[in-house]
């Protein structure tokens, strides 16, 4: 993929990006595994248990992505690994948060701002309920980052600009106010992203945004994350911690163009 236009390179004084950011994993929906999930996208809180005491016995931290990304900042990030959920569904404050506050961690739930308390009507799975406002201020209250997944959970590619710019900065004041806190994270609904969705999210005020594929080394607002699926077991997990590190170690070392 070539750089978009606008791009923010982080570059040390050889010229190369010098970002370097731990693993960070992708989780959705937190629920019993029995129930019907096509999509696959339900990780059984017992399954996130498992997940989270092999990052405690590797010696890794779960954090949310600001706090990661402050640590980035301070060189100290070794050690960190970021936890992001999607969507913002009701099962985060029931089944997630006390399995977080167990091991101590904390994370980042991207929330559809327009379709609070309501349902992920974008899917065409199983209908699982959204936070309401309320919902979304508890997470906050219980110290994890809130950040947006837009205001309708729309692919962004190729949007007419009016609208684009709604669904990234319309859905960031609607969080703000929610929350009288500043939202300083973005998540693009399903990874999809193109350097319009990127410029639109730099100018709506965030400090940096997520993808799940293909992303721009060094550059905050196509951050890299490792899905993590219903039935990965720890050795799975492993692998893709250390695949995610391979990654970001080869965009360290791609020269600068
Ligand atoms: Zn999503």
């Amino acid at each position: 993929m070539s750089v978009p236009p606008g791009t923010v390179q982080d570059l040390d004084t050889a010229g190369r990006r010098r970002m370097r950011i731990p693993p960070v994993l992708m989780y959705h929906s937190i629920c019993a595994s029995e129930h019907p999930d096509p999509h696959r996208i339900r990780v059984a809180p017992d399954r996130l248990d498992r997940h989270l005491r092999l990052l405690r016995r590797l010696g890794l931290r779960g954090v949310s992505l600001a706090e990661l990304l402050e640590a980035e900042r301070r060189g100290a990030a070794d050690g960190l690994v970021g936890l992001t959920f999607d969507d913002g569904y009701a099962d985060f404050v029931e089944h997630a948060m006390p399995v977080l506050a167990r091991h101590g961690v904390t994370a980042t739930l991207y929330v559809v701002a327009g379709l609070l308390g309501g349902q992920n009507a974008w899917d065409d799975g199983p209908r699982l309920g959204l936070l309401d406002a309320d919902g979304v201020r508890s997470v906050a209250a219980a110290g994890h980052e809130v950040g947006s997944h837009t205001m309708t959970h729309a692919d962004l590619r190729g949007l007419d600009a009016g609208i684009l710019r709604h669904e990234v900065g319309e859905s960031r004041r609607v969080l703000e106010d929610v929350l009288q806190a500043e939202v300083p994270g973005f998540c693009y609904p399903w990874g999809r992203f193109d350097a319009a969705a990127a410029d639109a999210a730099r100018a709506a005020g965030y400090d940096h945004a997520c993808v799940t594929g293909d992303f721009f080394p060094g550059d905050r607002f196509t951050l890299p994350r490792a899905y993590v699926a219903p039935g990965d077991s720890a050795p799975q997990l492993l692998a893709k911690l250390a695949r995610f590190r391979w990654r970001m170690r080869g965009a360290e070392t791609t020269p600068a163009r």
